[in-house]
């Protein structure tokens, strides 16, 4: 995580009340994750932070389009997403993360360091299954590529290891 330093806000300096922020995270800021499950977006974070004697408030509206695989015909699509989340920050000894929505910070510390936090909540607005709008009342999906994949299920055993193949033999049959 060392090179992820794109969206901090630095908040010493702040006075007490309501601060607005904008971020953006693209293509470079997803790439950065090996995990992502984004592989390309153009996502806007609106961060509302109210700073308070003794804490932080911090109001997230996301919101944007990222590229995701399709979980039919495995093809990448884009998607529009949406997301709003909270996040409290305290002071304490250490840093630490509380809750998910509570997070410590050293009392030393100047500043906060987002990224993380904006990687879990694009991640979050991402639905459960993520399949091809239709287009005019057909899938989207590459036909050929599903296809391709039921040939492939057709000449193996049943006992498949990959869970992507078994949740695609679920929607074949
Ligand atoms: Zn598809």
């Amino acid at each position: 995580m060392g090179g992820l330093r794109q969206h901090t806000i630095p908040f010493r300096g702040l006075k007490e009340g309501k601060h607005e922020f904008e971020f953006v995270a693209d293509n470079s800021f997803f790439e950065q994750f090996d995990s992502s499950e984004v592989k390309k977006g153009l996502v806007k974070i609106r961060i509302d932070l109210i700073k308070h004697t003794t804490f932080l408030e911090l109001h997230f509206d996301i919101g944007g389009r990222v590229t995701v695989i399709c979980d039919r015909c495995l093809e990448p699509f884009a998607m529009g997403i949406k997301h709003q989340a909270e996040l409290y920050i305290r002071f304490g000894e250490k840093t630490y993360e509380q809750s998910e929505e509570v997070l410590v910070l050293a009392d030393s510390s100047f500043e906060i360091q987002l990224d993380q936090y904006i990687f879990e909540y694009v991640h979050l607005a991402l639905p459960y299954k993520r399949i091809h709008p239709e287009i005019n009342k057909h899938s989207g999906c590459n036909e050929e590529m599903i296809k391709k994949i039921e040939d492939h299920t057709a000449h193996e055993e049943t006992e498949e290891t990959d869970p992507r193949w078994d949740k695609l033999k679920g929607l074949i049959n």
